[in-house]
């Protein structure tokens, strides 16, 4: 049941027009529990509130279905707007987007200048940017992009996700460009041809990458609500006294609060991914389809409007 369900949300996730229909009546059906605001000023107000709870923030201006160049500029418009409201806020934030948004499906060439463009702002004002890894027709083509970038800019970073079979090899490979990696389990439907099906051989592939990277010497974002995989990282530094300021957690905004300050108050960065734009719909299924409680709770909120 719970599979039958998360297909559904995937499903439900890709779909165009109801991307659309989100756009125009805003944030609804309990959305806001899970995405900071449609405008950048609501994001900046959660970053706040979250900085003073000692939580740090990775910020991600949401954009599905970037078909023009036209919308990959604009993207990456509202991309740099956000890094001049970290630096002139003085926030404790970094920024996350996505290849597809930046034109990826379009040419190489476009997301390359607007990736120029963000990181060069992104410079002016100290902030650090990750790529998301989106599904795996991407994950090639982003990770070439990525190691392109890297040679330019010492401020970007990329994530890889456990339940690829390619990744204990693209973890090798990324190791000469010391990179900062945020590792991931990884949230998209892939084919058992190259993803594996079951949890285990994903949970097991995850302590493998992140005891890789960590022992490689390179700085690693652990982005998981799972306690097994936390508990293991734990474990793993203190084995081999690996400082705190190597590596960090991170979860998603909304999801596992109390668990987010217990990390901080143990002493361990924790960094939370706030997303916000008017494109939330997509986002938003892909949450749904991680956790059926979490669809317990949209009902809930949608039967008391
Ligand atoms: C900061 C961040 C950035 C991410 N970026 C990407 C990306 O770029 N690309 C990508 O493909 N994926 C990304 N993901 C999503 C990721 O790949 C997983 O889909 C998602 O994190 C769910 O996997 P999990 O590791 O949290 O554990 P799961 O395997 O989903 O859950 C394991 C256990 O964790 C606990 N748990 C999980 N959720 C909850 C909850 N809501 N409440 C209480 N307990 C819970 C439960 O005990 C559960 O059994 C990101 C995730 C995070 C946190």
């Amino acid at each position: 049941m719970e599979q039958v369900m998360r297909n559904a949300f995937l499903f439900l996730s890709k779909n165009k027009a109801l991307t659309k229909m989100a756009r125009k009546y805003g944030l609804r059906f309990g959305a806001g529990r899970f995405v900071a605001g449609e405008r950048i000023d609501q994001a900046v107000q959660c970053i706040k509130e979250l900085n003073e709870k000692e939580l740090c923030v990775t910020i991600d201006y949401l954009g599905e279905f970037i078909d023009t160049e036209q919308e990959a500029n604009e993207m990456a418009d509202n991309s740099i707007e956000a890094i001049r409201a970290i630096g002139r806020e003085k926030l404790d934030s970094q920024l996350s987007l996505k290849m597809t948004s930046m034109g990826l499906d379009i040419s190489d060439e476009i997301v390359m200048n607007n990736m120029r463009r963000i990181l060069t702002a992104a410079k002016e004002n100290n902030v650090f940017v990750t790529i998301d890894m989106e599904d795996y027709s991407r994950c090639g083509k982003t990770i070439e992009i990525f190691k392109r970038l890297k040679e330019e800019f010492d401020n970007v970073g990329t994530v890889i996700q456990s339940y690829l079979y390619r990744t204990v090899a693209d973890i090798e490979d990324l190791n000469q460009y010391n990179p900062n990696l945020r590792l991931v389990k990884g949230a998209y439907k892939e084919s058992p041809n190259v993803a594996f099906p079951e949890k285990k051989d994903v949970d097991d592939n995850f302590k493998k990458i992140i005891e890789m990277h960590l022992l490689n010497g390179n700085y690693t974002a652990v982005a998981t609500h799972d306690d097994a995989m936390i508990e293991f990282t734990k474990e793993l530094v203190k084995k081999h006294n690996i400082p705190n300021d190597q590596f960090e957690f991170q979860m998603l905004y909304g999801i596992r609060p109390e668990r987010q300050l217990e990390l901080v108050k143990e002493g361990y960065k924790m960094r939370v991914y706030v997303p916000y734009g008017t494109d939330w719909y997509g986002y938003f299924m892909r949450r749904l389809a991680e956790r059926p409680a979490n669809v317990a709770f949209v009902l809930k909120g949608m039967i008391k409007k």
